[in-house]
């Protein structure tokens, strides 16, 4: 595999163009949103530097990986003589199923569709395509330059090469990939999200401040950061969305997600990438400062 489709070009999807451009693959980087593909580039750019701080890069590096990624504003045009697509959009199941059938339809015959997302079904994805054994996931954690975990899910028809192209490739990208069939949030997220669920019952419910929860499962547990600091981390609606998923596909009520977390996305507050979420977040500051809203 030499050229990849990355789709989507927001916080993962920059992330996921970064690695492969890194790793000698040229990239072309789609969004609906020019302005989007803009400040990818540049986050890349900027994380790019931070690795040549860490002297984990170098100038020349940097520039040639810059230099193999390409942006487009349709898959049409940005699918052309690729091995790879990597959709990582909004995680909502109608947009990825048109996104896959547009996929489908420009993509070579040959190549293969994965998915970063979360925990829409990767079946149902693969649905929509005439190459259901073709369709796989492909989930990155976040920070992608940093984390070294792929969790590669299996749709109920991946062919077996199909799956060890993937094994193979994430480790030529400097990952560790681990398995997971296909059901509701597969092993991370079905694991993760009650928990950061769990974390927002608890500050709704009054039992501790967001600083006593985080404080506590970080230092507890050693846990690099706190349920409620991961949740802005990851976006709020990503979170909400998951758990949708979670709660649709279980049918069980322990999915359900924390009304306060209906009402923070329902109001915007989605995290770091808004601006405030539990924490508040000013460009340039690293500064961790409570919401006010739960400082009232
Ligand atoms: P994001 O909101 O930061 O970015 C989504 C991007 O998709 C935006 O730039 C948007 O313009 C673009 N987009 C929307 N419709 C599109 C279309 N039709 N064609 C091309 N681009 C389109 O979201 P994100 O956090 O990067 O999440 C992307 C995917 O990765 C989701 O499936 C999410 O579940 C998954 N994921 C997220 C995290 C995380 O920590 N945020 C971690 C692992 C996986």
């Amino acid at each position: 595999m030499k050229n990849i489709a990355v789709i989507g070009a927001g916080t993962m999807g920059n992330g996921i163009a970064h690695v492969f451009a890194q790793n000698g693959f040229s990239v072309h980087l789609i969004d609906v949103s020019a302005p989007q593909l803009e400040k990818a580039v540049s986050t890349i750019a900027a994380n790019m530097d931070r690795q040549i701080a860490k002297s984990q890069l170098t100038t020349e590096e940097k520039e040639a990986a810059l230099a193999r990624i390409t942006t487009f504003t349709s898959i049409a045009n940005g699918t052309a003589g690729i091995d790879l697509a990597v959709e990582a959009a909004t995680e909502l199941t109608s947009l990825k199923l048109d996104i896959f059938r547009e996929l489908d339809q420009h993509a070579p015959e040959n190549a293969i569709l994965a998915s970063n997302t979360s925990s829409i079904s990767i079946t149902k994805i693969a649905s929509v395509t005439k190459r259901p054994e073709k369709v796989i996931g492909m989930h990155f954690m976040n920070p992608v330059p940093v984390m070294k975990l792929v969790e590669v899910i299996n749709g109920y028809a991946t062919s077996s090469d199909v799956t060890n192209s993937i094994l193979a490739l994430s480790e030529k990208l400097g990952k560790i990939p681990a398995l997971a069939n296909d059901y509701p949030g597969f092993v991370a997220n079905r694991i993760l999200m009650p928990m950061i669920n769990e974390a927002i019952h608890t500050l709704h419910e009054s039992v501790a401040t967001v600083e006593s929860i985080d404080t506590i499962m970080k230092l507890g547990m050693a846990h690099p950061m706190g349920p409620l600091q991961l949740a802005d981390f990851i976006g709020l609606d990503v979170c909400l969305s998951i758990l949708n998923v979670l709660h649709n596909g279980f049918g069980q009520p322990k999915y359900a997600p924390s009304p306060l977390l209906v009402n923070m996305v329902t109001a915007g507050k989605l995290g770091i990438k808004s601006g405030e979420g539990f924490y508040e977040y000013t460009k340039g500051s690293k500064e961790l400062k409570v919401s006010k809203y739960f400082l009232r």
